[in-house]
């Protein structure tokens, strides 16, 4: 074969290796074990019913979940030793401030007491609270990393939006809009989550099944689950949690700071 056409093929081969190498990074994003899509359990305000039922359904499914806890929460003070074992177990301990501020200026907003009242924040005030949560977390499971959920999915303190500076105390916020969105384009300073109240298990499972035809990560906001507020029944919840064990090499089921952290190192 005459040199210039060993050149061509050469040429030829190098164009169609890095073609090959284009479209495998096209093609569909993956999560690991090649599962389609992700999903995180989360449950928010350190309620009761996430150590006493939470915890062991997820335990006995092989499932992790991710406690968004408020540290003034009355569960953390009496049951510090049953919280510190999820984390023991594998679940993520996570951010949602020590107060749980809000806006009271929106509408529905009138139960948040005027010294929690989040319009009357600076941001500076919402950053040294989160610092304190994070500490106050690192001495029950020792990390230093921290993931976060905005209470009431709130951004705004004094009218200002904080989302920009919630890199300074977490490695990924969580917000609530139930909007499934492409993985490239989500933001991991404020990454929608479905809040169920009183639906069945099926509807929880038809959530997870939009979020596999759409390829992406979902993220359920869960409260309470078969007690307090904002809940799914006992039964909804472990009938979730058997479907998502029975499927996955379809879904992977991670905590909020895994799913986001494999987000953001590999969809580029
Ligand atoms: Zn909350």
């Amino acid at each position: 074969m005459a040199f210039a056409q060993k050149l061509s093929l050469l040429t030829c081969l190098h164009f169609l290796i890095l073609v090959s190498a284009y479209g495998q990074k096209a093609k569909d994003f993956t999560f690991p074990n090649g599962a389609k899509a992700a999903i995180c359990l989360t449950y928010d305000d350190g309620l009761p019913s996430h150590v006493q039922t939470v915890g062991p359904a997820l335990n006995k499914y092989g499932l992790k979940g991710t406690f968004f806890i408020t540290v003034n929460s009355a569960s953390l003070q009496d049951d510090m030793d049953k919280w510190r074992a999820l984390a023991t177990a594998g679940h993520e301990l996570a951010n949602h401030s020590v107060y749980h501020p809000c806006r009271k200026s929106l509408p529905g907003m009138d139960w948040v007491r005027d010294y929690y009242n989040l319009d009357g924040y600076t941001v500076e005030q919402v950053l040294a609270e989160l610092k304190v949560a994070n500490g106050y977390l690192q001495a029950l499971d020792g990390k230093r990393a921290r993931t976060y959920a905005y209470p009431c999915a709130h951004l705004f303190a004094g009218g200002v939006s904080f989302k920009d500076s919630i890199v300074q105390v977490a490695t990924a916020a969580r917000g609530v809009h139930d909007l499934l969105v492409p993985i490239k384009e989500i933001d991991l300073n404020n990454v929608a989550s479905y809040a169920p109240n009183g639906v069945s298990g099926q509807e929880l499972i038809a959530y997870v099944q939009r979020v596999i035809e759409q390829q992406t990560l979902g993220t359920f906001c869960f409260h309470g689950v078969g007690a307090e507020y904002l809940s799914v029944s006992k039964e909804a919840h472990e009938e979730l949690l058997q479907w998502l064990a029975g499927h996955r090499k379809e879904v992977w089921v991670a905590t909020f700071e895994e799913a986001t952290g494999y987000v953001k190192a590999n969809r580029n």
